[in-house]
């Protein structure tokens, strides 16, 4: 079923899918290298982009978009061709490219790049200030692209393996990016490098720059794979309310090792960045602009009083460090990958430190955000997202999974199993599929196709008759016969509905289902 009825451009699908200007090559290493000038909003420098041979063609893609310019690009101090098509660019290399040799090519590009209008979900670059006229800087560009800042192999199939980052700041500001920081140099006038060194594969749009006027703390957390370093960088007025709410992220890190395995970025250490914006997973670098409150922006989004427990974006920014960065979605389309199992660590994360209880209500709590208007699953190839569904009606979704397995062990042993399976790998949904069928026993292909591929929510119709009670599916996709935990004449009991009617004999009309399945029930 198409989401909508968007007509796809050219444009999308240069942006979107593996052109074969994109298939030939395997990136390796990037190294970006840029200075960033407040004073008129404009960034120059260029990027290193380091690449395996697949096969042996000499035209490749690399993306910017609009604003920006790519000035020169060489290789091997030769300057080389460049064809624009929009906002992907086609450079003909000069050099033979042997299968299997590790080659080069450095994109010179500057400009002012797009505002961000709504970071994050509207990104680019936020120009602020902070509260003492300091600049305050940020990027953020998950959809629209790591390609709005920076020259790239802007697709999420193809993951760079390590990356360097290094920029230039106005004198007594520092940047922040992934990884660690290898180096400081200070320029005759003050300005500075910082340079940030990432040894794990990372999405183009976890890549960020965020400058100001920063201090740090830090702290050692004995973590699965043994001591990991915890970073903490905010503004310096922030300091003491900081050292306050950021006590949520060793829990977090607790919680979650617990249900997803081993932080998975151990090599570069964990960061929280304060932003002006709300914040974004960016690997090893998860940006924070939650006021230093709990909930969302003070809010609980499950309006059942659990989600004022936690600091929502520590939380959520942080679980996607294993679901969005560890197992990345390889075609945007796929983003429930992502937003599903992330959204669904929420209740988990209550479930460590309040109890089951406490964890599905919160869960069930945020049903009322799903709209059920489109699919979770988006349109392939053309860097289309599905419905914002994808959050809470696939952690529902995940909720109602769990209870089908009815093995809290076995589902967490799933969990972190995904993480081990899947690591550091981009993948499709049918992968997931696969592996949540294998790894839970039960054949889970009409389940997905009902929650993740249909908008219509299983509807449990059911009749009483003198002594009997009567029920079946509606509203579902062919297949789909998901038993679910009901309570009838005070006994909690399974009952298997398909779409004919089954009967059962009873003594009385007082029915309860489970609410922890993610369906409706209609009394005929
Ligand atoms: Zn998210």
């Amino acid at each position: 079923m198409l989401s909508d009825k968007k007509i796809f451009t050219h444009q999308d699908t240069l942006r979107g899918s593996i052109t074969p200007e994109r298939a030939w090559w395997d990136l390796t290493y990037y190294h970006l290298n840029i200075e960033v000038k407040p004073e008129n909003k404009y960034i120059s420098g260029k990027n290193t982009i380091q690449y395996t041979v697949l096969e042996p063609k000499n035209v490749l893609q690399i993306d910017l978009q609009d604003s920006l310019k790519i000035t020169k690009v060489t290789q091997d101090g030769k300057i080389l061709q460049v064809i624009d098509d929009g906002n992907a660019h086609f450079i003909t290399l000069t050099k033979t490219q042997r299968k299997g040799a590790v080659n080069a090519i450095d994109v010179y590009y500057e400009g002012n790049p797009k505002v961000a209008i709504k970071a994050p979900w509207d990104g680019g670059f936020s120009w602020k200030k902070d509260d003492k006229g300091n600049d305050f800087i940020a990027t953020s560009c998950q959809g629209l692209g790591a390609s709005v800042w920076w020259p790239c192999k802007d697709h999420m199939y193809d993951e760079v393996d390590s990356m360097d980052i290094s920029v230039t700041t106005p004198k007594n500001l520092m940047d922040v990016s992934n990884g660690r920081l290898t180096d400081t140099k200070t320029l005759s006038d003050g300005r500075k490098t910082y340079t940030w060194s990432v040894k794990n594969p990372i999405n183009n749009y976890g890549v960020n720059v965020n400058i100001g006027d920063y201090v740090h703390f830090s702290e050692v957390y004995p973590g699965e794979k043994g001591p990991l370093d915890m970073n903490y960088y905010v503004l310096r007025d922030n300091l003491k309310k900081a050292k306050k709410q950021f006590k949520d992220a060793p829990k977090m890190m607790k919680a979650f090792e617990h249900w997803f395995g081993p932080y998975p970025f151990y090599e570069d250490g964990y960061k929280l960045v304060e932003v002006p914006y709300l914040g974004m997973e960016h690997q090893s670098s998860v940006t924070y602009g939650n006021k230093f409150e709990n909930g969302y922006l003070g809010r609980d989004l499950s309006g059942t009083g659990w989600g004022l427990k936690f600091d929502f974006i520590i939380v959520h920014e942080s679980g996607h460090e294993w679901f969005a960065n560890n197992i990345t979605d390889i075609d945007i389309a796929d983003m429930w990958i992502h937003e599903s199992f992330t959204a669904y660590s929420e209740n988990l994360f209550l479930d460590y430190y309040y109890g089951k209880e406490a964890a599905a209500e919160y869960v069930i709590g945020t049903r009322k955000s799903i709209l059920n208007n489109k699919p979770i699953i988006g349109v392939y190839g053309v860097n289309s997202e599905g419905s914002g569904d994808m959050y809470y009606k696939g952690a529902n979704m995940l909720h109602t999974l769990r209870q089908l397995i009815q093995d809290d062990e076995k589902w967490r042993q799933i969990l972190r199993g995904m993480n081990k399976t899947f690591y550091h790998q981009t993948v499709n949904t049918k992968q997931i599929e696969d592996y949540l069928s294998e790894s839970t026993g039960i054949d889970l292909t009409a389940f997905f196709n009902q929650y993740l591929r249909d908008i219509r929510v299983p509807t449990l119709e059911y009749k009483f008759e003198k002594d009997k009670f009567k029920y079946h599916w509606t509203n579902i996709v062919s297949g789909f016969e998901m038993p679910i935990q009901i309570t009838l004449d005070g006994k909690e009991q399974w009952i298997h509905p398909t779409t004919a009617w089954k009967t059962q004999t009873v003594a009385s009309k007082a029915l309860e289902i489970d609410p922890d399945f993610y369906v409706e029930y209609k009394k005929l």
